[in-house]
């Protein structure tokens, strides 16, 4: 399907992996979070490998590694390529740190041969994954002018504010509003993630091009039943909040299936009193909705609610549900997703577009400037979760995609 390759930039690639993947704070699995001692090294790690590659390279004031190289015309808008460096938890090694070093194999790719037109950069992200901090993207709102300083009071597990950690790191709490970017002086982004799902595996394609982000729906729902003893209370008088929930968590489930590119989804569900023998009184639940589209993720918490509302009143229950987090979907820019069609086109690659379930760096890109993704197909759809892999075929078809990409955007 591919043009035969010797796989120099799939190795390449691979070989950064490794070299970033040895920086955690946890021995024996890698757990990279923001602002940690392992961010502080995997960031000067990330800062000698784009330095040797000949990009004019930093760390800015919230720790992210910039490097830049000027084009032919240096007043030209510059192309961003990124991705994070931060982890979960005993994470992957691929999530986020792939597009980084992707952006850096293009630049030593480059670097061989003709200039680029423009400016390029590389961004290397450090508060991706939102697990230390009450943050939400922190690191790449700020290039967008959207970082929220009331982030820097927020505290993590033990206490620390994210404004002393970023002393201790190095960083400069005063300095995030200074690295707002200048809109009109950027062309676009291009992030390149592992995929977190299975759809490319199951498609038998190496990489996918991202339609959109999808918006989400959060909420936080409530069953009031009765309580009575599971013994003596005949089921027709019974007011069972737990059996209301499961009608419910079935209402949730159709919502999801039913509709193209939706998922819906009941994540947390907590029964009271929670004895084998009393009829569960109360229930407490999640929802969490996705879509590409705005509307149809409107339409089908809409449908949930109605449908909740309605089972409940069957069932002499009280149902009621408190939206938290509305966030829109992020539509991908349509004429970089061409030269990216384009560029996988090229290889003999069938462009495959997808809308992307997990939030991304490039959700914050794309209030600066016109953003893309492409994704790489990840074994099993696995992320998040030390076992998740990706072949070193398809990080070379990755590293030809986003450079001939970049030729058509920078060149
Ligand atoms: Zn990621």
């Amino acid at each position: 399907m591919t043009n035969a390759t010797d796989l120099t930039l799939g190795r390449r690639v691979m070989a950064m992996i490794e070299e970033l993947a040895r920086h955690t704070d946890e021995p024996g699995r890698l757990t990279r979070l923001y602002l940690s001692d392992a961010h502080r090294r995997a960031a000067d790690a990330t800062l000698r490998l784009m330095q040797a590659a000949g990009l004019n390279a930093h760390i800015d004031a919230l720790g992210s590694v910039v490097g830049r190289i000027e084009g032919a015309d240096p007043e030209a808008p510059a192309l961003l390529i990124g991705s994070h460096i931060d982890s979960v938890v005993d994470a992957g090694r691929y999530d986020g740190n792939l597009g980084v070093v992707l952006g850096i194999a293009v630049i030593e790719a480059l670097q061989q041969g003709i200039a680029p037109a423009c400016p390029i950069e590389i961004v290397a992200f450090g508060d991706e994954e939102n697990v230390r901090f009450p943050t939400n993207l922190s690191t790449s709102q700020a290039l967008a002018g959207r970082f929220n300083p009331a982030w820097l009071d927020g505290r993590d597990q033990d206490g620390i504010t994210l404004r002393d950690a970023l002393v201790r790191f190095g960083g400069n709490p005063e300095g995030a509003a200074a690295l707002a970017r200048d809109p009109a002086r950027y062309r676009g982004y291009l992030e390149v993630h592992i995929e977190q799902g299975p759809l490319l595996e199951a498609k038998n394609l190496p990489v996918g091009i991202v339609s959109a982000i999808n918006g989400i729906t959060r909420a936080r729902c409530s069953v009031i039943g009765e309580a009575g003893h599971a013994g003596t209370v005949p089921m027709n008088m019974r007011r069972d909040a737990l059996a209301a929930v499961a009608e419910m968590i079935g209402i949730v489930e159709r919502a999801g299936s039913t509709r193209t590119d939706t998922v819906a989804t009941v994540g947390v569900a907590q029964v009271q009193p929670g004895a084998i023998n009393v009829i569960p009184a109360r229930v407490d639940f999640t929802l969490d909705a996705r879509s590409p589209d705005d509307a149809v993720r409107l339409a089908m918490v809409q449908d949930i609610v109605t449908e909740c509302q309605a089972a409940a009143q069957r069932r002499g229950v009280e149902f009621t549900i408190e939206p938290f987090m509305e966030s829109p979907a992020t539509p991908m820019d349509k004429a970089l997703i061409g030269q990216l069609e384009g560029a996988v086109r090229s290889l003999g690659i069938e462009p495959l577009h997808l809308s992307s379930g997990a939030g991304h760096d490039a959700v914050a890109m794309a209030n600066l400037c016109p953003s893309a993704m492409l994704f790489v197909r990840c074994k099993g759809g696995i992320s998040h979760n030390p076992a998740e892999s990706i072949t070193v075929e398809d990080a070379d078809v990755a590293a030809r995609v986003l450079i001939d990409a970049v030729k058509r955007i920078a060149t």
